[in-house]
């Protein structure tokens, strides 16, 4: 039995006059009052937790807009997540990132770097006079109050991590975690690639690009079209060069072979 586990007590579902003790997981006390949860969003609601803390330094994303226009959109951010693993941590593409919204117009994919957030996670880190230096050296705007996992925490909109810390070197920087936000134009993608498995590939390709444009931002608060472009080659090689293990995870895949060129 493991030592750490916690041991707790209740009433004999069968017979309320027996105490039964053991580990919580093994006596399932509060079988009859859970509620079973339609699903991820409902429980975090019922929890009165905001999605976007949830999101909040972790490869989870609310994807829910690109779900919405596309069933196999979901496969593309799994897509992702897989070669995510492989990355180093500090190169992770979603840890970033809240929110894959969609873009109903123009190019592929959008990213802004307006739509950054640095959310203050520890209010405590942060004192009141570094905020107003914020607002002194980006402007008034630059700060923002949000309701993000029930309380009202600060946000920094639009300005890199990197470029606070040089303005305010004693800040620490422990205390925030990015936010931010990509677009993926999910209708052009199904309008140019017709099969699914092509669909979900250029769609997750685009995904990173967008997030690679983040990446770069909150890293060195600049980016480039080339390095972009560079990172979508890349993982395109890695989806070709590990195709077996993939269509093992995503099994839409196995009656959809791609034409690698
Ligand atoms: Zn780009």
């Amino acid at each position: 039995m493991g030592g750490s586990e916690s041991i707790v007590t209740c009433a004999d579902r069968n017979n309320p006059n027996f105490q039964v003790w053991g580990a919580m997981s093994d006596l399932k006390c509060n079988k009859k009052k859970k509620h079973k949860f339609k699903s991820f969003k409902e429980w975090l609601s019922t929890n009165k937790i905001n999605l976007e803390a949830i999101t909040l330094g972790t490869e989870e994303v609310d994807e829910s807009q690109i779900d919405s226009a596309y069933q196999n959109a979901k496969h593309s951010v799994q897509l992702v997540k897989l070669y995510d693993l492989t990355l180093p941590k500090g190169q992770k593409l979603l840890a970033n990132i809240s929110t894959i919204a969609t873009l109903n117009q123009g190019v592929y994919g959008l990213y802004n770097s307006k739509e950054n957030k640095e959310v203050i996670l520890n209010q405590l880190a942060i004192k009141p006079e570094q905020l107003n230096k914020i607002k002194m050296t980006f402007g008034q705007d630059a700060i923002g109050k949000e309701n993000i996992d029930g309380l009202p925490r600060d946000v920094v909109k639009g300005v890199s991590l990197n470029v606070i810390k040089k303005y305010i070197p004693e800040i620490n920087v422990s205390a925030f975690s990015p936010s931010s936000v990509i677009h993926v134009n999910v209708q052009k993608h199904l309008q140019t690639h017709k099969d699914p498995t092509s669909a979900i590939i250029e769609l997750a390709s685009t995904i990173v690009h967008e997030a690679t444009h983040e990446l770069d931002f909150t890293n060195t608060n600049t980016t480039s079209e080339s390095s972009a472009t560079a990172a979508e080659g890349k993982f395109k090689n890695w989806v070709k060069n590990n195709w077996n293990t993939i269509t093992q995870k995503i099994k839409i895949f196995q009656s959809n072979s791609p034409n690698f060129s």
